[in-house]
């Protein structure tokens, strides 16, 4: 089976598992891991950033990025699609006692004037503005990119008006790679990145939060209460940082596959339009024929992706997902049958 469902779906490469096996690992709740220490302060220093905070997954870095910048009461801006907003169960709400006002990006990227206009004016009546969160690559927006200089003049506009700005970057490194950008100007501008490490970059579990020292100082606090200290989490830890050393520069290649991919659908009868590729989501519009029953034929021949809406589907390439595997998806796609309305 071909799974191209998420870049969630990869397992551990045989030379990350003899690094797991090989982990020094300590008690980390008491401050006794040297491994979680490295990774923390390898992803920190890799986006200029004081500390880290390794957290079971990026679901919970999120969650503790909203919740020690705002206060109950106060609201939160972000894009109608973002993950925070939709995928994380009403966190939001429930973890941090905050309201949401959702803007509709182009693809879910963010304007700063629409930032701007969107901050509440001090008067009672509203809830106070104070965190600004952007994902990037934006899932719902087919993994598009952030430039460099919408995230500064964002970044510009939260300054002004005394905001927080965290980033969503479950895709990070694939944004960075596509835009050539460097994470470092990335740790400039926001005060919060999520970083994902069982996404594109393969390890099996884990998210690192990096922000200043006065941040993580209380994210470590609300992940206590979230429940996310782990003990022995070395072994998770060298993962992470395994693929921080070998697995970002082949992002690019997920990239050419997503595109090749992007091509072909284009070209099926079956396909109305498909998101403009950027990075290693590819999201297709269905016609004369429903996601399921796309899917379960798809399926039928091999190859998995998943319902993204009511008319779309979802592809996403990742580490485990070879050129030989592309050329078998390529060929399933030109073959599979137009269903009758
Ligand atoms: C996957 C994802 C997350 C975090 O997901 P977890 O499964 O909790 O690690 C956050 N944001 C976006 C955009 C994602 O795609």
């Amino acid at each position: 089976m071909i799974d191209l469902r998420s870049d969630t779906v990869t397992r551990p490469t045989p030379a990350m598992l003899e690094t797991m096996m090989q982990a020094k690992v300590g008690d980390d709740v008491f401050g006794e891991d040297p491994t979680v220490k490295d990774l923390e302060n390898k992803t920190a220093s890799i986006f200029g950033m004081q500390a880290g905070l390794f957290c079971p997954s990026g679901t919970m870095t999120n969650q503790i990025a909203i919740r020690a910048q705002t206060q109950p009461q106060q609201e939160v801006i972000c894009d109608q699609r973002s993950h925070i907003y939709l995928y994380e169960g009403g966190g939001l709400a429930y973890n941090s006692l905050v309201s949401v006002r959702l803007l509709n990006g182009v693809r879910g990227i963010l304007s700063p004037e629409m930032v701007e206009e969107n901050i509440n004016p001090d008067d009672a009546h509203f809830p106070e503005t104070s965190l600004v969160s952007l994902e990037n690559t934006m899932n719902k927006g087919g993994g598009a990119c952030y430039t460099l200089s919408q995230i500064e003049a964002i970044s510009e506009v939260c300054h002004k008006h005394s905001l927080a700005l965290h980033l969503d970057g479950a895709r990070v490194f694939n944004a960075l790679q596509a835009t050539g950008d460097s994470p470092a100007q990335y740790g400039e501008h926001f005060s919060s990145i999520s970083v994902c490490l069982s996404k594109g970059l393969g390890a099996p579990v884990g998210s690192v939060l990096v922000g200043s020292q006065d941040l993580i100082r209380r994210a470590r606090r609300i992940r206590k209460v979230f429940g996310g200290g782990m003990r022995q989490a070395g072994y998770l830890a060298v993962a992470g940082i395994y693929a921080l050393d070998y697995h970002v520069k082949r992002l690019s290649k997920d990239h050419e596959r997503a595109r090749v991919l992007a091509e072909t659908l284009k070209k099926c009868d079956y396909v109305t339009s498909v998101m403009p590729v950027e990075t290693n989501i590819v999201i297709a519009t269905l016609k004369d024929i429903t996601p399921s029953q796309f899917l379960s034929q798809l399926e039928g021949k091999g190859v998995k992706a998943v319902a993204f809406g009511k008319q779309d589907v979802r592809f996403v390439t990742h580490l485990d997902f070879t050129d030989e595997q592309l050329n078998r998806v390529v060929d399933v796609l030109k073959k599979l049958d137009r269903q009758p309305a």
